[in-house]
Order: structure tokens, then C-alpha cells, then sequence
């Protein structure tokens, strides 16, 4: 848990950039490209690993398998570079960076191959990257371009917990792939209250059940379990948990796009999004797929409220009231939603 948790609290407190997919501020982010959809001939996701930091194999080996599983669930979209690197070996990670610079280059730009590098390798924001990872630095989170050529990238800054931690490992890959679907169906060039972009909550809160789902389906975590972990205690997303956040927020809106920065409580789109998600699966009955991935292939070309009402049965306006008297009853009332259905 150690390795996750510190991810999800770097990004808490200090708004930094793991799933912060909507954040303007990043260094590493970039504003994203008009929707599309997933384009046939697509390359299998590509590895860019620290020399030295993957002897024995299994830190590609437990990325992949959470990447695998969320690609057969998602389907293939990219291309997808992954990026884990560290600071024992200058040399890979200058090399690595010349990789990523290659990856970026556009045939049809005026600029020549090598000039294009060139100017990759100078900016400030790479710059900087590069000498965090040569401090040993941790960050880490899902960036993409704007421009041709399109690409996703989850680049961890020091993958070295990550080499130790096999469950964190493989629940990060997973949580990130999810992100890579959803942004290929959203135009975030539009604000996230946008009907072509996705709510905070969405993203983060569908990632996460999504991610803690499939790790069970794994046999790796209890999910039910990890659910109650996000009302009583947060998890590994962070402090304080669902119910002692809403026991001191008497109003909050979960489609408002304030909390990453309004009294740093980004809980309401991780943990109570996840929750938000059990609720349309578990109580209003919506197929898991459906849920998880149906409903944003169409957000492209009729927008997120119509393909909300059309998958979930309610519109947006009827789901928020419902769902927020609902998170607000006892832990075992909550609970009981994961128990079998008779008939
Ligand atoms: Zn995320």
C-alpha cells in the first residue's frame, strides 16, 4: 500500500501530477486533443525502463499484468509509452529521454528530426523532469499530446518502490489504463463541466473502483473490504476518509470542480466518486461494462448528460440528489449493497 498511498498523497497535498489529468499547472501535463475514438492498428504499449532497475523482470512483469487485464476490458488505445525510471544511471535516463523525444517527433513538421529533438530536450518542463528523476524524486501520473503525433505516457519519476511493491505496482497500471480510455473519448480542450469532457469524479471515481475491482477479480485485494476501507478510513487514497469528511462537510456538490483545490479534498472524486460508481452498478442495477467503460464511447458524439440518462437510466440531475442522500447512511446499510441479490 506504502507505494500507492504516497502517489495518491503527493497528489493530494501537493497537487501534483498523478491523475491530476485535468491539471493546467502540471509540468507534465499538456492540454489534449478533440475527442476521437480508438483507431484501428494501434501498437501494443511500449516500456522505457531504467537500466538496473528491472533485473529479475518482475517490474515489467506486474505492470503488464494489471495492463493486460484493463486492455482486454477496455480494448487497445494509444499509442501508450511507459515510463519507469530512477536515478542510479544517468546515462539510461538521458538515453530514455532521446527515446521519448523521437516518439514526439511530427513527419510533417517543418522542423527536421533532429532539430525536433533538439527542442524537446531543451524545454523547461523536460529539463526539469529529468534532473527530478536524477534526484531520485517521486512522481508519477498519466500525460498525452496535443498535437500529432498523439500518445499517452504514464511515467513514474522513481520506480524503484514501485520494483518492490508487486499489489501497487500492478493497481497503479490498472488505475492508469482506465485513464487512457476515458481521455480518449473526452475533449479536454473543453472544461471538465463541459457535456464533451468528464467530471473530476468520473475520471478519478470510475478509476477507482475500476482498478480496486479488477485487482480482486486478480485475487490480489478484497474488494468489498477496500470499499469499507474508503468509508472508514480512506484506503490507500488518503486521510480523513469518506465518512469523516462528509461528518465535517455539511454541503458539497460531487459534480463541482472545486475540491482539488478547495480545502485540498480531492477525496470527494477518488473515494466518494468510487462510490458513486458502486451506486449506479450495485443499487440502480446498471451492467458493470456499462458503467465502466459503455457509456463514454458515445460521449464524442452526443456529449456525457444524454449518454448518462440513455446507460444509466436517470439523467445527471435526478443521479446527484439520490446519490448523495444515499452515501450518507451507516457503513453497514452502505455494505450491504455488495451482498447478493436473491432471484
Ligand atoms: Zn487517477
Amino acid at each position: 500500500m506504502k507505494y500507492f498511498a504516497s502517489r495518491f498523497q503527493t497528489a493530494f497535498r501537493m497537487a501534483s501530477i498523478f491523475c491530476l489529468l485535468w491539471d493546467t499547472h502540471s509540468s507534465l501535463a499538456e492540454t489534449q486533443r478533440p475527442a476521437e475514438t480508438a483507431t484501428v492498428s494501434i501498437p501494443p504499449p511500449t516500456f522505457h525502463v531504467a537500466e538496473g532497475l528491472d533485473q529479475d523482470g518482475s517490474l515489467i512483469k506486474n505492470y503488464q499484468r494489471g495492463l493486460q487485464y484493463a486492455i482486454d476490458y477496455f480494448g487497445n488505445y494509444g499509442p501508450y509509452h511507459i515510463y519507469l525510471l530512477g536515478p542510479d544511471n544517468e546515462e539510461s535516463i538521458r538515453q530514455i529521454y532521446r527515446e521519448r523525444a523521437i516518439t514526439r517527433v511530427n513527419p510533417k513538421a517543418e522542423d527536421s528530426e533532429t532539430e525536433q529533438i533538439r527542442q524537446y530536450l531543451k524545454q523547461t518542463n523536460v529539463v526539469a523532469e529529468i534532473e527530478k528523476v536524477l534526484k531520485g524524486e517521486k512522481e508519477g501520473g498519466l500525460t498525452w499530446t496535443r498535437e500529432t503525433p498523439i500518445l499517452y505516457e504514464d511515467v513514474t519519476t522513481n520506480a524503484s518502490q514501485r520494483a518492490v511493491d508487486p499489489i501497487e505496482n500492478t493497481w497503479g497500471a490498472l488505475h492508469e489504463y482506465h485513464h487512457v480510455f476515458q481521455i480518449s473519448h473526452c475533449d479536454t480542450f473543453q472544461s471538465r463541466s463541459s457535456d464533451l469532457h468528464i467530471n473530476s469524479w468520473m475520471a478519478e471515481g470510475m478509476a477507482t473502483y475500476s482498478s480496486a475491482k479488477f485487482m480482486a477479480n486478480l485475487g490480489l485485494i478484497d474488494f468489498e473490504d477496500y470499499m469499507h476501507q474508503l468509508l472508514d478510513q480512506g484506503g490507500n487514497i488518503g486521510r480523513p476518509g469518506i465518512n469523516e469528511f462528509l461528518s465535517k462537510t455539511k454541503s458539497w456538490d460531487l459534480e463541482k470542480e472545486i475540491y482539488w483545490e478547495q480545502g485540498n479534498a480531492p477525496q470527494v472524486y477518488y473515494m466518494i466518486g468510487a462510490w458513486a460508481t458502486a451506486y449506479l452498478i450495485h443499487v440502480r442495477g446498471v451492467e458493470e461494462k456499462v458503467v465502466l467503460r459503455d457509456w463514454y464511447l458515445v460521449i464524442p458524439r452526443i456529449g456525457k448528460s444524454p449518454s448518462f440518462r440513455n446507460h444509466m437510466g436517470l439523467s445527471l440531475e435526478e443521479f446527484y440528489p439520490l446519490f448523495s442522500s444515499f452515501i450518507r447512511r451507516p457503513d453497514d446499510v452502505l455494505m450491504k449493497i455488495f451482498e447478493p441479490q436473491d432471484g
